[in-house]
């Protein structure tokens, strides 16, 4: 018979963390922590398959089930010495999901289940504390109304109608928190919520705890395919087939009056990596109340306090604050990294709930993965694996202008400070509602999302904000945790705060802040200033960069360097870059390139009035006129070059001939063409009917790349000439040896760059023989149109090297121009017809196999063929990877996304070696 159902409890449980994809995460891990000897409540695991099954039968179970979960139910009510539904001694549980990839918060949980109005007095009296009883009571009714009868809040001015219900009980009874209401007092709340249940549904609240069971257990699984976790899943490209599981445990209660509580806790600081204890606990309450911000949670230890003056848990309950850490350390070491841990105490003793790999900041994951390499956790190769690349960008992020700051302070525009949560600097437009910040950020605006707490509902919007603001929760709260996943910049807990979501301002310490002024914060530090502040670069490009800071002097700086000098002790593809200026690639080389695999040589014709002679060239009408222009610009072209060539000093320099449709250089308005008309001595209309004559009706698949240079041979020969000449002179001048790639554009046929390689050649062997030097140099193409890959074998008997424009070659695989493509692409991945955008992540089903067939075939030809990659797709991770996968030789990617195509290359290098 099929098993559908997993027990755990007393010491022994029937899963392991191995069965993540039948019992989800969270599932596995408990059973995983009973296995060890940790005190986890009882319980059990109904497994992802049912949820699957659940879907395929549109709602239904498979009929093995209902036994097997009174079965496990009742091993259950025999570890506790309670029974379900017993009026004089129930059995309460929580009904929790959890899918094979963590979700945090994304799907719904039920505490207290088993309650009804005879239980619930069963439960005061074996407690003899009814406000105990009836506070699990209306947790449990409301919990299970939004749930499960879906009364949660749907639009964004709406709110909770239970919530509404108990802030008016605690407004009547004159208190500011929950746990001040009485029990009489909780008992009416619960009788309201049960009647707004009926004005609303129709319906009683079901008394049956078995119905509520069942009831509950259809709502987790219904839960997978709410819009916050679909949301979710897309942005975090989870599958949508995983499932979820349900955990079915026995309650523990952290709200059983002042020795107990509930918490979070991080084996290390999620923010920064440092190795101790960081976390957050409340007393006296229950589940989510400490992510939730219901109140200011406690922290956990000493060395966390700082400024909030709250007692910590190692100064509250020091035995059990020990027993915590043991257990930390144990779990840490059993799973060999981070781990986020909840517990609760019910009356002085520990239970821990959940584990599983804690998120963290992008320096959190590098200074973690460092450090277990020297506490001998892991090995390089693991740490190397611990890092996702785009983290890294988190470390190159600015951080604030400290003399800005200082002035900020001096004059009283730091209103308030929060917990630094995420680090890094952001400012923006503050908006209330997440749904907003998605609006602003779509049309272009920076904004900075500013609430009372953050919700799962909230995702979107946190997405396109620069930052997060909240007034309440702490660095555990659903902001904090999202943050630091989604590596936002992010304060929370800023209690100075306070927000009118109505009126769409907030006031904090004698100021108002309406939505659309400019506040920004700082994730470092958690203070919050009013208006702009400055940015200055991350240590990291102080160091390697600007130079303004020593290596020796920079923390951050260090683990950085040994993390990429591991990178690059694995990988084995090279690491090029796209720089068209001697400053951008002296950044690239800071960075680690290796080469330059893109130099677009017209992006240099735009500075100063370069642009004059190359419009001359353009609209020359012959020959001679056209050689005339294009001898100005030939030597501004050599100094680009030599200053580039200096750079670089021996490595390979890529220059690729010009590519743009010449009418993108020409002059649109009538008053740049009557200028320029001017300078040419021309009149403006004969310019004017110049310019129409170039205009195209598909520019992106017109005369561009080398059809300029087959039409025009002198365009391609001044370049070239430039090319060697600043070569040559790099020579000459400082003895350095230096290595010109001549690339030719948008090559689909062979005689193409026949055609552009002996214009190349020639003019080669004339700058030779004058300079009395020759450099070694190569002729190669650039492959970004099918035809090109498809005829490879071809291409390459007059290429040296290929190098995919991956940009290019995804237009023209599609058929897709990039720059209409936003019109449809929201569309386009909202329906699922795209996973993701492939202007960003390389295709490779489609443009991914074109290369992979344009290697073979290019390689049959010429086996020592060079292969690089210089599309925007150089720095994305998965891209690079791929790039590794089919023997490409190097990738090519702006100078700040160098760090991550290292370490993505590194990551493939490991990856292939696991098999
Ligand atoms: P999530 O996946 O959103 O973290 P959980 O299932 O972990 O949801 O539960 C939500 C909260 O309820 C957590 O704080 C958890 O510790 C608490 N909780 C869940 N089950 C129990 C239980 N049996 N006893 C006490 N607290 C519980
Ligand atoms: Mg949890
Ligand atoms: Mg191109």
């Amino acid at each position: 018979m099929a098993k559908f159902v997993y027990f755990f409890g007393e010491g022994k449980a029937e899963g392991t963390a191995k069965m993540r994809d039948i019992l989800g995460g969270k599932g596995a891990n408990l059973a995983e922590m009973t296995n060890l000897g940790i005190p986890v409540p009882p319980g059990f695991t109904i497994s992802t398959e049912v949820c699957r099954i659940y879907y395929k039968t549109k709602g239904n179970y498979p009929p093995e089930l209902k036994d097997q979960v009174e079965e496990a139910l009742k091993r259950v009510e025999g570890v506790m010495g309670a029974r379900f539904g017993d009026p004089s001694n129930p059995l309460l549980v929580s009904v929790r999901s959890g899918a094979p990839i963590s979700m945090p918060g994304m799907m719904d949980t039920i505490l207290n289940l088993g309650l009804n109005d005879e239980t619930v007095e069963g439960l005061a009296a074996r407690t003899n504390d009814p406000r105990f009883a009836y506070d699990c009571y209306r947790r449990f009714v409301a919990m299970y109304g939004d749930v499960v009868f879906g009364l949660k809040p749907q639009a964004k001015d709406e709110r909770d109608p239970f919530e509404v219900i108990l802030e008016e009980k605690k407004e009547e009874r004159g208190v500011r928190y929950d746990h001040e209401l009485s029990a009489e007092d909780l008992k009416e709340v619960v009788q309201a919520y049960k009647e707004e249940i009926k004005k609303r549904l129709g319906i009683e609240f079901p008394q049956d705890p078995k119905e509520q069971l069942w009831g509950a257990i259809g709502a987790v699984f219904r839960s997978w395919n709410n819009p916050r976790a679909i949301a979710y899943r897309q942005i975090n490209e989870i599958p949508d087939d995983l499932g979820t599981a349900v955990n079915v445990q026995s309650m523990v209660f952290g709200n059983m009056g002042p020795d107990s509580g509930t918490g979070v806790v991080f084996t290390r600081n999620p923010a920064t990596g440092e190795n101790y204890l960081y976390g957050e606990y409340l007393m006296n309450a229950q589940g989510e109340d400490v992510v939730a911000g219901i109140r200011t949670p406690q922290p956990i230890n000493r060395r966390q306090k700082g400024s909030s003056g709250l007692p910590s848990l190692e100064e509250e309950m020091p035995e059990l604050y020990e027993e915590l850490e043991r257990y930390c350390k144990t779990l840490e070491r059993h799973f060999r990294d981070m781990q986020d841990v909840e517990f609760t105490i019910q009356q002085r003793r520990l239970w821990i709930l959940q584990t599983r790999t804690g998120k963290r900041t992008g320096l959190a994951a590098m200074r973690i993965a460092v450090d277990m390499v020297e506490e001998g956790l892991i090995d390089k190769e693991e740490a190397l694996m611990r890092v996702e690349p785009d983290q890294l960008n988190q470390l190159l992020r600015p951080v604030f202008d400290q003399g800005e700051k200082k002035t900020a302070l001096e004059e009283g525009r730091v209103l308030a400070k929060g917990l630094p949560a995420g680090p890094g600097a952001a400012t923006g437009k503050v908006v209330f509602f997440a749904s907003d910040a998605e609006e602003w950020a779509a049309r272009g605006e920076e904004v900075l999302l500013v609430r009372i707490e953050t919700s799962p509902e909230d995702i979107r919007g946190m997405n396109a904000a620069q930052g997060i603001l909240t007034a309440r929760g702490g660095m555990t709260s659903h902001a904090a945790l999202v943050a630091r996943q989604m590596g936002k910049v992010c304060v929370v807990g800023c209690e100075a705060l306070e927000i009118d979501y109505k009126g769409r301002r907030l006031r904090v310490n004698g100021h108002v802040v309406k939505e659309g002024d400019y506040l920004s914060i700082d994730g470092t530090t958690g203070e919050v200033i009013l208006g702009k502040i400055r940015t200055r670069p991350s240590e990291i490009i102080q160091v390697l960069i600007e130079r303004t800071l020593r290596p020796e002097d920079s923390q951050i700086f260090q683990i950085y360097d040994r993390l990429m000098k591991w990178a690059d002790e694995v990988r084995r593809l090279g690491v090029r870059t796209n720089a068209d200026r001697p400053d951008q690639a002296a950044i690239a080389l800071a960075f680690g390139a290796e080469g330059i695999g893109l130099c677009r040589t017209e992006h240099m014709f735009f500075e100063g009035d370069r642009i004059d002679a190359m419009r001359e060239m353009i609209v020359a009408e012959d020959r001679p006129s056209r050689e005339q222009a294009l001898e100005k610009l030939q030597p501004m072209q050599k100094e680009d070059f030599k200053g580039i060539f200096k750079v670089m000093g021996e490595l390979p320099v890529t220059i690729r001939t010009l590519d743009p449709p010449l009418h993108e250089f020409l002059p649109h308005t009538d008053k740049e063409i009557e200028e320029l008309a001017g300078k040419m001595g021309i009149s403006p209309e004969e310019l004017k009917a110049k310019v129409r004559a170039l205009e195209e009706a598909n520019p992106m698949l017109g005369h561009r790349g080398c059809r300029l240079g087959i039409v025009y041979p002198e365009i391609t020969a001044m370049q070239a000439r430039a090319i060697f000449e600043a070569a040559c002179e790099v020579k000459k001048e400082e003895g350095v040896e230096v290595h010109p790639e001549v690339m030719i554009p948008l090559v689909g046929n062979v005689k193409e760059l026949e055609d552009q390689r002996a214009v190349v050649e020639e003019v080669a062997q004339e700058v030779f023989d004058r300079y009395g030097v020759e450099v070694d140099y190569k002729v190669g193409t650039m492959i970004e149109v099918p035809r090109g890959a498809l005829t490879a074998d071809e291409v390459a008997r007059q290429a040296e090297f290929f190098s995919f424009g991956t940009n290019d070659l995804t237009q023209t695989t599609f058929g897709i121009s990039r720059d209409d493509a936003g019109k449809f692409l929201r569309a386009y991945l909202e329906k699922g017809i795209w996973d993701f955008d492939p202007f960003v992540r390389l295709d490779r089903k489609g443009v991914g196999q074109l290369m992979e067939i344009a290697v073979k075939k290019g390689k049959t030809t010429r086996p020592g063929l060079k292969t690089g990659i210089c599309g925007e797709h150089g720095g994305e991770p998965s891209s690079v990877e791929f790039c590794h996968q089919i023997g490409l030789d190097y990738v090519s990617c702006s100078p700040f996304r160098i760090p991550i195509a290292r370490l993505a290359a590194a990551q493939a290098a490991i990856r292939e070696k696991r098999g």
